[in-house]
């Protein structure tokens, strides 16, 4: 421990979560706070780091703010920064990383710098009062309090691919995804979601003119934006998935007979989705996520307008073809991937020849099976509990992780994207605001209740 850096708190993940706890925490306490992160340029994260101007965010300006006590915050700055916008714009996620990025710089520039460390955690360990954060360059460091921010994992591959598959991108937020790739290539994308939708734009903009085929177990689309009257939550009685779909189902049809739409009511549940998610036992939850997760996903996680237009236009040009069914194999090819499949209540076998394979089945949060150096020692150690239904891991009220016994872990935290499996509306920026100043808040009570270490 002699020569190691001691700080009150370590933030491990400098992306959004990190970045908007940091500025937070800054605000609140002077405490000796470092913030360490393995990407090139902190602030942004997995989803605002892209050189593709055509990613835009899928909330609207008026809802990022990072602050939940002025959510004004971004639609001022947007209007700072591009002056014809509006708060209803959906805004290019790369600005959004520059937002970040300014808030990030403010904290370090704060009277009482945050030290920033730029670098990968590999090991967390206790070591009586305090932890011990090891990083890949050998270097270490001490802290009474830590809060793991290390936020969305790559896609786990599906079926006879790996990453050193020729053609195959494993992970759909490369920056190259969409480069070095003839205009006519024939290509491939697995899963028919939010990312699909980023991937097939993004080969756009690059100036792929080929063929596009997206593939899902169910083939089911997205949904856009649109606008609707608010409607505050009146009566809900879910006490059970199926119950609280009937309700949905109830709640919709009135809203449509009254001229509203099917937003208002999916969108009037957010304030109360952790109450309700939270009330369900493992068994109804995993039923949930059986028969209505995609379906949730779609309705609740929508794309704006404009992308739902140029997609639809791809689609019905036959330059974007969609399906359903179920991947069997890969194999290479002299000129790409077979991949062969099998479409759903179909028995006959089919394949795509093409130049790529991208993987966007949606972020890993199998935690049990996860192997990069952090994980595995966490869950080595017994400190971090994966979530048995592969939705995160298990954490108390306040983030706080509960060990493999059952008890929450004095000192580490997590937030944002980690906290699924608790909350279940856990991963956007006006869940992460609200959890990341409920955590500042903590942390500093408890900073000032326990002695000083030395
Ligand atoms: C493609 C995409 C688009 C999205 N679009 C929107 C949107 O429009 N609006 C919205 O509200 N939400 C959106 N989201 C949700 C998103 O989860 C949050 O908005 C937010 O970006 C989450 O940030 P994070 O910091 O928790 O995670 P991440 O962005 O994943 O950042 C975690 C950081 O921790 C680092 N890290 C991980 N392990 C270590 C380690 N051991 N040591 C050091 N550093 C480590 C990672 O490299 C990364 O930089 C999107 C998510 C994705 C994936």
């Amino acid at each position: 421990m002699i020569n190691e850096p001691v700080f009150d708190i370590a933030i491990v993940g400098a992306g959004a979560s990190g970045t908007v706890v940091a500025a937070q925490l800054r605000k609140r306490t002077a405490a000796r706070i470092a913030l360490i992160g393995n990407g090139t340029r902190p602030a942004r994260g997995v989803a605002y780091d892209t050189p593709y101007q055509s990613y835009l965010l899928n909330v609207p300006a008026w809802n990022m703010s990072a602050f939940p006590d002025d959510t004004d915050h971004f639609a001022r700055w947007l209007a700072q920064h591009r002056p014809q916008a509006t708060d209803k714009d959906f805004a290019p996620r790369t600005l959004y990383g520059d937002y970040l990025a300014e808030i990030l710089a403010e904290a370090l520039r704060a009277p009482t710098p945050i030290t920033p460390i730029a670098g990968e955690v590999v090991s967390v360990t206790r070591a009586e009062d305090h932890w011990r954060l090891q990083l890949t360059d050998g270097t270490a460091l001490i802290a009474r309090q830590v809060i793991l921010a290390v936020g969305n994992l790559p896609p786990n591959d599906p079926p006879g691919f790996s990453a050193d598959l020729p053609g195959y991108w494993s992970n759909p937020w490369a920056a190259d995804v969409a480069t070095n790739l003839a205009p006519d290539a024939p290509v491939l994308i697995i899963g028919t979601g939010l990312t699909m939708v980023d991937v097939v734009l993004a080969l756009r903009e690059r100036g792929h003119r080929g063929p596009i085929a997206a593939l899902s177990h169910h083939g089911r689309l997205y949904q856009v934006h649109a606008s609707f009257t608010p409607r505050p939550l009146t009566l809900l009685i879910a006490d059970s998935p199926q119950r609280a779909l009937r309700w949905l189902r109830t709640e919709i049809e009135r809203a449509q007979r009254g001229g509203n739409n099917w937003r208002a009511v999916i969108d009037s549940l957010r304030p109360h989705t952790a109450t309700i998610w939270r009330s369900w036992s493992l068994a109804q939850r995993a039923a949930f996520l059986r028969h209505a997760r995609n379906l949730w996903d779609i309705h609740r996680h929508r794309v704006p307008p404009q992308v739902g237009a140029q997609l639809d236009d791809l689609i019905a040009q036959g330059t974007l073809s969609i399906h359903a069914g179920r991947i069997l194999s890969a194999e290479a090819t002299p000129h790409g991937l077979r991949v062969n499949w099998r479409p759903k209540d179909s028995a006959i076998f089919q394949y795509f020849d093409v130049a790529r394979v991208i993987n966007c089945t949606g972020p890993n949060r199998d935690y049990g099976r996860v192997t990069t150096p952090l994980i595995t020692s966490l869950r080595e150690a017994g400190w971090l509990t994966p979530d048995p239904l592969k939705l995160g891991w298990v954490t108390d009220d306040d983030g706080r992780l509960i060990d493999a016994w059952g008890n929450p872990v004095a000192g580490l935290f997590t937030i944002g994207p980690l906290r699924i499996a608790d909350l279940w509306e856990s991963i956007a920026m006006p869940e992460i605001r609200v959890q990341a100043a409920a955590l500042a808040e903590l942390l500093v009570t408890e900073l000032q209740a326990e002695p000083v270490m030395v």
